[in-house]
C-alpha cells in the first residue's frame, strides 16, 4: 500500500506524463511566446512540477497540465487569467484553462487543468509571497484575520491564537489552504452551531476569470462574494480572505459515548444539536459521530481516543454488534468558565441513551482539540500510507430519510460487502445556520447530516472501494434519499443540474458573468464534462 513510488499506477502516470509532455510542447511554446516576459519565467514544465499537480489526495485521477505556474504576486495571478481570458487563438485550446492549487488535498481531480495551467499556491505561499496573515479590528469593532487564499487554516489559527483569538468554524484537518475549503464549505463539528467556514467569511479580494481584481462581500459586489463561496472554484481565484475572529478558549472537554442503536444515537445527536443559539449558554461547541466497525481499529488516524486498557472490551462490543456509533462532543471552557463546565455538561447529558459505561473523557488544550488529525497523518506519512488512493464518499442526508440510509447503507452495503476502513463519519447540523446565497448545495430540510466515507486503499483495490460509492448513490437515487455530494463529483450535466437543483440556473449564470470564457478550475468537470 505504502510503495506509490514502485506501484504500476506511479510508473502508467510517469509514461502518461512523459507522452503528454512531448505532444504538449508544441502548444506550451506558443503560449510562453505569448506569456509576458516579467511571468513567462514563472512558469515551470519540468516533471517534478508536471506530476506534483498531476495528482491529489485521492490518488485515482492525473489530469496532465502543459505548466506549473508559480506567481510572486497577487498581480502575476491577474495577469495570467487575464492573458488567457483574451487569448484568441493558442494552439488547439481556446482560451487555455487555469485551475488553482491549494494542497491538492482533493479527491477527484478538482484542483488539475488538463493541458492547461495550474497556479501553485502552495509555492506561493512559502515563496511569501502572497497576502500572508493579518490580524485586525477590535476597539468595539469586530475582529478578524486578513488571510491569503493560498494560507493553511493551522497558521491562520496560530496567527489568531497569538492575540487570543480565534476563527470559530473549522475542518477536522487543519492543513487545508482558505482558499480550498471556502470553495467547498468547509466543515466540522462546529457547523451546528457557527454555520459552515464560508458563513464567517466578511470579504474577500478574487480575480475572477476576466483577470479582474474585484474586492467584494455582502455589501459590495456581493454577487461575486456569494458566488465564490461554496463555488468550486469557478468564478475567480481568492487572494484575500477576511476570516471573522472570536475571543480563543482555553481548554476544551471532549467527551465520546458508545451507543449500539442507530435511532437512540441520532435522537441524541438532533437533540444536542438543537441547542445552538447564541444566546444559549448551555450549548455545546462541537458535535460529531462516527461508526466503530469490527474490519478497522477503533482507534484510526483522525485520532486516538480510547485507553488502551478499554480497547478489548469496546472490540467485543463491536464484534457482538457489528457496528457501533460512537458520538462525538466538546466543550470549550476558559479561566472563568472551568468552575462551571462540568455542571453544565452534565445537565446537557442528562438522558442520553448510550450505553452504560462507555462513556469517556478527555481534557485537552483548544489547539490541541482543533489539531487532532496531525499526529495521526504524520504516522501514516512515516509508514507510507498518506499518498495512497482515498475513494472518499461524503454525503448530506436530510434528516427525515437517515433511517432509510442506515439501513439500505450501514446495514446492509456496508456489512455485505465487508470491505469499510477508515473512519466513517455521521453528524447533523442546521441548515438555518447556512447562507443559501452562496453557491454550496444542501438538502432541502432543516436538519441535515453529514455522512462521510473517508476510505484509505491499496493501489490495487480501489476500484472495490469505487464500486461500493456507486452501490450506495445508487441505493439513495432507487430509494429517493434528497442527498447532495458535499465535495462533489458527477460525471454528466445532469449530474450537476440535479446536484445544485434549484440554484443550477444562478449558478450557471454567475459563471457567464464571471467567468464567461471557462477558464477556471477545470478539474470540477462542471462546464466542460463531455
Ligand atoms: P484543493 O484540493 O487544492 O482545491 C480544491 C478546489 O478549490 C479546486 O477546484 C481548486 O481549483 C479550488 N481552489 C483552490 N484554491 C483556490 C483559491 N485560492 N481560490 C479559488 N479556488 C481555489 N473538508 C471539510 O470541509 N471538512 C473536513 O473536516 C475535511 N477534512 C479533510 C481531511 C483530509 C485529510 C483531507 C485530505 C481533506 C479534508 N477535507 C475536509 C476536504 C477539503 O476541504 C478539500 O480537499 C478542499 O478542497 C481543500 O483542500 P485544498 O486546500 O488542498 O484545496
Amino acid at each position: 500500500m505504502g510503495e506509490n513510488f514502485l506501484s504500476p499506477t506511479y510508473l502508467i502516470l510517469l509514461l502518461i506524463t512523459i507522452t503528454r509532455l512531448i505532444s504538449t510542447v508544441g502548444k506550451t511554446e506558443q503560449w510562453k511566446s505569448l506569456l509576458l516576459p516579467e511571468i513567462s519565467n514563472k512558469l515551470r514544465e519540468d516533471p517534478e512540477a508536471i506530476q506534483g499537480a498531476s495528482r491529489d489526495y485521492g490518488n485515482l485521477i492525473h489530469d496532465v497540465p502543459a505548466g506549473v505556474f508559480v506567481p510572486s504576486s497577487v498581480q502575476d495571478i491577474a495577469t495570467l487569467i487575464k492573458l488567457s481570458y483574451n487569448n484568441n487563438k493558442v494552439g488547439d485550446s481556446v482560451p487555455f484553462s487555469i485551475a488553482a492549487r491549494g494542497q491538492g488535498h482533493s479527491t477527484k481531480g478538482q484542483a488539475m487543468a488538463r493541458d492547461g495551467v495550474v497556479v501553485d499556491m502552495a509555492r506561493f505561499r512559502e515563496g511569501g509571497n502572497g497576502v500572508g496573515i493579518t490580524v485586525g479590528g477590535g476597539g468595539g469593532k469586530q475582529y478578524y484575520a486578513d488571510v491569503g487564499g493560498e494560507q493553511l487554516w493551522i497558521d491562520v489559527l496560530r496567527a489568531a491564537m497569538e492575540h487570543g483569538l480565534t476563527p470559530v468554524s473549522w475542518t477536522d484537518y487543519l492543513y487545508l489552504t482558505v482558499g480550498g475549503t471556502l470553495s467547498n464549505a468547509g466543515i466540522s463539528g462546529q457547523t451546528f452551531k457557527y454555520g459552515p467556514q464560508i458563513t464567517s467569511v466578511l470579504e474577500m479580494d478574487v480575480i475572477t476569470g476576466k483577470g479582474e481584481s474585484v474586492t467584494c462581500s455582502k455589501q459590495t459586489n456581493s454577487e461575486l462574494f456569494y458566488a465564490v463561496l461554496g463555488g468550486l472554484g469557478q468564478f475567480g481565484i481568492i487572494t484575500r480572505a477576511r476570516i471573522a475572529l472570536e475571543p480563543a478558549p482555553k481548554r476544551v472537554k471532549w467527551v465520546r459515548f458508545l451507543y449500539d442503536d442507530f435511532s437512540a444515537f441520532t435522537k441524541d445527536q438532533e437533540r444536542l444539536i438543537s441547542i445552538n443559539g447564541s444566546k444559549q449558554k448551555n450549548r455545546l461547541d462541537y458535535l460529531e459521530g462516527m461508526l466503530l466497525m469490527h474490519q478497522g481499529p477503533i482507534n484510526n488516524w483522525r485520532s486516538s481516543f480510547f485507553p488502551l486498557a478499554d480497547h478489548p472490551r469496546i472490540i467485543s462490543l463491536v464484534t457482538q454488534h457489528r457496528v457501533l456509533y460512537c458520538l462525538e462532543v466538546a466543550k470549550y471552557y476558559d479561566d472563568q468558565s472551568e468552575v462551571n463546565v462540568d455542571k453544565e455538561l452534565q445537565v446537557l447529558f442528562q438522558g442520553l441513551s448510550y450505553i452504560p459505561g462507555f462513556y469517556y473523557e478527555k481534557n485537552v488544550s483548544f489547539v490541541e482539540f482543533l489539531n487532532r488529525v496531525r499526529s495521526g497523518e504524520l504516522k501514516l506519512q512515516s509508514q507510507g500510507l498518506w499518498d495512497v488512493p482515498h475513494p472518499w464518499l461524503n454525503l448530506f442526508i436530510p434528516k427525515s430519510q437517515i433511517l432509510d440510509f442506515d439501513s439500505g447503507v450501514f446495514k446492509n452495503i456496508i456489512h455485505k460487502r465487508n470491505i469499510t476502513t477508515g473512519p466513517a463519519l455521521v453528524y447533523p447540523m442546521n441548515r438555518n445556520k447556512w447562507d443559501n446565497k452562496m453557491s454550496a448545495s444542501i438538502p432541502d430540510e432543516d436538519v441535515f447530516y453529514a455522512v462521510g466515507f473517508l476510505h484509505s486503499s491499496g493501489f490495487d483495490n480501489w476500484k472495490a472501494y469505487d464500486a461500493q460509492n456507486r452501490e450506495i448513490l445508487q441505493f439513495c437515487n432507487d430509494a429517493g434519499i434528497k442527498y447532495k455530494q458535499y465535495l462533489p463529483h458527477y460525471r454528466t450535466q445532469e449530474g450537476w443540474t440535479n446536484h445544485f437543483g434549484p440554484k443550477w440556473g444562478t449558478f450557471s449564470e454567475r459563471k457567464h458573468q464571471f467567468d464567461p470564457r471557462m477558464i477556471l478550475s477545470p478539474g470540477q468537470r462542471i462546464f466542460n464534462n463531455n
